[in-house]
């Protein structure tokens, strides 16, 4: 196979040295400092900007060597719609770029000011507007945990979860991620229908508020913060069922796929269902299920407390062992050990792992094999019920042994030979780390909402060729 090239697989925007007049971030400071008496906070210390201008972009040493030196120079905490109407208009006036960020969990360094600027954390934005048994509409600092706490009381839940539920907001959620727990029976974000409206305030000198629903909504869904600022969402419930988190031990990862088909194809509520081969479950501690650890593979399961039995019958005729039943806790979790999840333990306890996304092909046995033959010891298999387009799918996010940036790329190469679909996760632009292609939508509705280029500069591609084309009318960004 030709060497794959690491410079392809890892692109990385020319940002370029700042391009704003520092003084112009001292004075959206002194234009916002009055706001403070209502509860707006500006944090200027250099440490604090240094920490806050971070996500768990770590996990991949392609970013990690990237990143490091980005930093916001100015973080502004504000509590109301009407203050980030102040902040967008404070900016937008001098010209400063704006990075949003919701609680900073993102995986490619997605809140990561690239040029500086101000940071703009939605952390203080938490009321749930209203909620019933159909939908919730929460302001975009909202924490996932906590909208599912109100919910609770209507007999329903979000439909999709990120592992870092308890931490992340329900923006950031939108803003940068894709899916999760739930994935396996409502798909992903990016599905009509799983996001249902979003209240925006556009970057300008007299920052507008639009209402967005539907179509004019899903331009902003997963574009990282760089074509609108987002303060509310309105997203649908699905039913809350008294769920019960099983851990289960099985023989190897053969054996458990196809106990795991046969779960997901049954008429059970189950909200995830996930597979990790004996590698993880050696090495992540929860995984042994108090046990010590029997060389086996593990499935973790999330079914209804009406499924249970059906399901324990199953295990029995599949030869695998429950190892822990529980009903669905909010800490320590065992959702808290799927998705990137099992990167994060796998990281703590070696972090020379790093990670890949993939969507397996239909039929993974292939890719599951090759790859496996391919890399030895270096590769270790996790892998998500999910589903993609309407289909029952597997996706992968198997752990890799770093061995510099030529060895992933070849990978990476493998796997789309095999028929996967990638999700590069060393890349900071929404397109490669998406289907690699421009979204014009995207790019629309940033020239709507943010026609000066000031949100989250570096991450749109489409926006960055659009400028480059000598078609953008922004010009660079100045002080004053
Ligand atoms: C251990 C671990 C497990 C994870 N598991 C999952 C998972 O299961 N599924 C998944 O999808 N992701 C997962 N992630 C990624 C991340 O945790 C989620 O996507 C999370 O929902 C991001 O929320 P946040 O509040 O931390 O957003 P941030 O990381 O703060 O921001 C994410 C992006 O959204 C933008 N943004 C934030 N708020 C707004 C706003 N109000 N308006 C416009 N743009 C905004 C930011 O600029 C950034 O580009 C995981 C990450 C880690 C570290």
């Amino acid at each position: 196979m030709r060497p794959a090239s690491a410079d392809a697989a890892f692109p990385f925007p020319s940002v370029g040295p700042r391009r704003h007049d520092p003084a112009a971030v001292a004075a959206v400071a002194q234009a916002l400092t009055p706001l403070a008496a209502d509860g707006l906070r500006l944090l200027v210390k250099p440490e604090e900007c240094r920490r806050l201008s971070r996500d768990a972009y770590d996990y991949s040493p392609v970013l990690a060597a990237r990143l490091a030196a980005a930093e916001a120079e100015l973080v502004v905490c504000p509590v109301t719609v009407e203050q980030v109407e102040a902040v967008a208009a404070a900016c937008a006036q001098r010209r400063v770029p704006i990075t949003m960020r919701g609680a900073g969990t993102g995986n490619y360094g997605q809140a990561v000011p690239l040029l500086g600027g101000v940071l703009l954390t939605m952390t203080g934005l938490r009321t749930v507007r209203s909620a019933s048994g159909d939908c919730v509409t929460a302001e975009a600092g909202c924490r996932l945990v906590a909208v599912d706490e109100v919910l609770a009381s209507h007999g329903v839940e979000q439909r999709l979860l990120p592992s870092t539920y308890r931490t992340a907001t329900i923006g950031g959620f939108v803003a940068g991620g894709s899916g999760g727990i739930g994935s396996m029976g409502w798909g992903f974000l990016r599905d009509p229908g799983n996001v249902l409206g979003m209240e925006i305030v556009t970057v300008e000198p007299h920052p507008r508020r639009h209402q967005l629903t539907g179509d004019a909504a899903a331009p902003l869904n997963h574009a990282y913060g760089t074509n609108g600022i987002m303060v509310a969402l309105t997203m649908p419930t699905a039913p809350l069922h008294r769920w019960q988190e099983l851990l289960v031990a099985v023989s190897d990862l053969d054996h458990g796929l196809a106990l795991a088909e046969q779960l997901r194809r049954m008429a059970l509520p189950i909200k995830e269902l996930s597979l990790y081969d004996q590698r993880i479950a050696a090495m992540v501690r929860p995984m042994r299920g108090g046990a010590t650890h029997d060389g086996g593979c593990r499935l973790i399961a999330v079914v209804a407390l009406e499924a249970l039995e059906t399901v324990k019958t199953h295990l029995r005729r599949h030869k695998a062992r429950l190892l822990v039943r529980r009903p669905q806790t909010v800490a320590g979790s065992l959702r808290e050990l799927t998705w990137n999840h099992t990167t994060l333990h796998a990281r703590a306890n070696d972090p020379a792992w790093t990670y890949l996304q993939l969507l397996l092909p239909p039929e993974p046995a292939a890719v599951l094999r090759t790859l496996s033959r391919q890399q030895g010891d270096g590769l270790a298999w996790h892998l998500e019920a999910v589903r993609s387009g309407g289909e029952a799918r597997w996706a992968a996010l198997p752990l890799l042994r770093w061995n510099g940036a030529a060895a992933l790329a070849t990978v990476m190469e493998t796997a789309r030979n095999l028929g996967c679909t990638l999700f590069n996760p060393h890349v900071v632009t929404v397109e490669d780390g998406g289907l690699g292609v421009v979204d014009r939508d995207q790019v629309q509705a940033k020239r709507a909402y943010d026609p000066a280029g000031l949100l989250n500069p570096g991450k749109l591609r489409g926006w960055l060729e659009w400028e480059a084309s000598g078609q953008g009318s922004a010009g660079p960004l100045m002080g004053g």
